[in-house]
């Protein structure tokens, strides 16, 4: 049994408060729970407001590569991010509450198995390199299939909604000599369409990856924010979209001094 069954799947926020107030309110009422896929700040102008946020509401969260890099410690160098990434990464360390640091801090950055049926993994990026690989084709999905149980796996950090089907197609029992199953598996992408609710089949031979796309910074050509209500105990999932007032985080923007591609950018989602 899930008391927490109706999950409200948020990734990517981004410092974003406008984004993320707005999936909240249009959420409300459909969840019982919050979980959140990493990157809570870094971009956006409001990254004590969203982590503040995140903190009061999320039951679960996941380290992603901004928080990790705000963080200043070894592992990540901010010269890896481009230009205006490593910009506001650099505004953002000095922007952030010592307790709001405190709270990335803590965020794990490998991935996360919570008590829920089905089994579920969770982490920002991948399986594989949990806050690093872009998981935006179905072979590389194939290949984070293979490394873990999980009837559903939850990540972010592509920006872009997603979901990959991984399905086991055995072969005929004559070949099959040894305990383990023969045969082969197989992924395809599917683009869930908003608002449409998908019931989930989950087996042994039938698995999904699922991609919430990002609140505060979407990369699929749609600027409104993304986000997933997920039920557990109904297996059912809705890709939703919800508009908020994209000027009111650009003019934060502004005055923040952030650079104006990442402005720019939010007008059209890429
Ligand atoms: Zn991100």
């Amino acid at each position: 049994m899930n008391c927490m069954s109706r999950i409200l799947l948020i990734s990517d926020i981004h410092a974003n408060l406008a984004a993320l107030e707005a999936v909240f309110s249009d959420a409300q009422g459909q969840y019982d729970t919050v979980w959140c896929l990493g990157d809570v700040v870094g971009y956006g102008p409001r990254p004590n407001e969203c982590v503040d946020l995140v903190r009061e509401q999320a039951s679960l969260c996941v380290m992603g590569n901004h928080d990790w890099a705000v963080l200043e410690k070894p592992g990540i160098d901010v010269e890896d991010f481009n230009p205006q990434a490593r910009h506001a990464v650099l505004w953002t360390r000095a922007q952030l509450r010592a307790e709001n640091r405190a709270y990335l801090d803590q965020l794990p950055a490998q991935p996360l198995q919570p008590p829920v049926t089905p089994t579920v993994l969770v982490t920002h990026a991948s399986p594989r390199e949990p806050v690093w690989e872009y998981i935006l084709t179905p072979t590389i999905a194939l290949e984070n299939f293979a490394l873990f149980d999980a009837a559903l796996g939850l990540v972010g950090h592509t920006h872009k909604p997603a979901l990959y089907r991984w399905q086991f197609h055995p072969s005929s029992a004559e070949n099959n000599d040894s305990a383990q199953p023969h045969g082969m598996a197989t992924v395809d992408h599917l683009q869930p369409r908003p608002n449409h609710p998908i019931q989930l089949t989950l087996s042994a031979v039938q698995r999904l990856i699922v991609n919430p796309g990002s609140v505060g910074q979407p990369r699929d050509n749609d600027a409104r924010a993304a986000y997933v209500l997920l039920d557990l105990t109904a297996k059912t999932l809705v890709q939703r979209r919800v508009s908020y007032p994209v000027e009111l985080t650009q003019s934060q923007m502004r005055a923040a001094g952030l650079p104006k591609r990442l402005i720019d950018r939010l007008s059209f989602g890429w």
